[in-house]
């Protein structure tokens, strides 16, 4: 497997920052997000405080900065990390599908998102509630599994878990339409809550109710907390210092993800800081 020398989570403007910085400073990257760069960018209706770039749409900032990254020849590669491993002397990254990755430092600029988890997601995290299929499917194999799918780009994710499964229940958050597939049923429905008793069981919807032996909860993110445990926290937000240093040696945040102002210059701003630190990071632990 490729290791890189560092892995970029977060397409915004933070970690497209420090993936141009990289670039530059001739590093292997990994950069991990999606194509659009973020809904926060792509979405945004007109932005009048960006350095150079007077009433721009959202659209059109999106375009320019995805644009940028591709005359440096960077790469985007699609996927939503689910959790990092600190495996001591580099990091795995396990992506949605069945793909892993490996680098020697990681930078998290993932944004924020504020969606509070369903009741009982926490306390049955491990227990019956998984967020990654491909390293909880083969628990399930042949029961019946229940799937929360918050957008049609992880759809794979649901043949690969229908594959395994004896049944599948799928709650698309989503309007598109769903390819049907023989054993899948599909219910739109709005989640709930989660009960059960030692191990999740039942998933509670506004109109319905769901019995599973495993439910999925695939999200465009995952929690910090389940991300990359042992981080530290300050609170709702990665704690970091001026280098855009976290408490675990080889990585960074920067962006939206450390703190307030939410602002696109300043999550740019700390892409080129923590891709600075993770080069002296690099030099200093070859
Ligand atoms: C409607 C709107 C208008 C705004 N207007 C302005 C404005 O005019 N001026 C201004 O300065 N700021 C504005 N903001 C704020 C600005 O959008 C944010 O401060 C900025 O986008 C933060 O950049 P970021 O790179 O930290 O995170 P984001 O832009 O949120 O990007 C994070 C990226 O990481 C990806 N990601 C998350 N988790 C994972 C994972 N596990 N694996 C892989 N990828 C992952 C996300 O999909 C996303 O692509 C606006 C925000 C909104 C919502």
């Amino acid at each position: 497997m490729d290791r890189f020398d560092v892995a970029i989570i977060g397409t915004g403007p933070a970690g497209l920052e420090a993936a141009l910085t990289l670039k530059n400073r001739n590093k292997k990257i990994l950069l991990l997000g999606n194509n659009n760069s973020s809904d926060k960018v792509y979405k945004a209706h007109e932005i009048k405080n960006y350095l150079g770039l007077p009433n721009i749409s959202g659209e059109d900032f999106s375009k320019a900065f995805i644009e940028h990254i591709k005359v440096m020849g960077i790469e985007i590669t699609e996927d939503v990390i689910s959790q990092v491993y600190d495996m001591g002397d580099y990091f795995a990254l396990q992506g949605h599908g069945q793909e892993m990755y490996e680098a020697k430092s990681v930078i998290i600029a993932t944004g924020v998102k504020f969606d509070k988890p369903y009741k009982g997601e926490e306390e049955f995290l491990g227990r019956g509630v998984s967020y990654c299929a491909t390293c909880d499917a083969p628990l399930y194999k042949g029961k019946n599994i229940c799937v929360v799918l918050e957008s049609a780009d992880e759809f794979d994710e649901v043949e690969f878990l229908a594959s395994v499964a004896n049944e599948l229940t799928l709650i698309p958050l989503y309007d598109d339409e769903i390819k049907s597939i023989s054993n899948v049923k599909v219910v739109k429905d709005k989640p709930i809550e989660i009960k059960g008793e030692r191990k999740a069981n039942k998933l509670i919807l506004e109109n319905n109710e769901v019995d599973f032996d495993g439910l999925f909860i695939l999200k465009k993110s995952v929690p910090l907390s389940y991300l990359l445990q042992g981080i530290e926290m300050d609170g709702a937000h990665i704690a970091v210092n001026r280098q855009m240093e976290t408490n675990i040696k080889g990585v960074f945040a920067c962006g939206d993800i450390t703190g307030k102002p939410y602002q696109y210059i300043k999550a740019a701003g700390e892409g080129n800081v923590a891709a600075l630190s993770a080069v002296n990071f690099l030099a200093n632990n070859k």
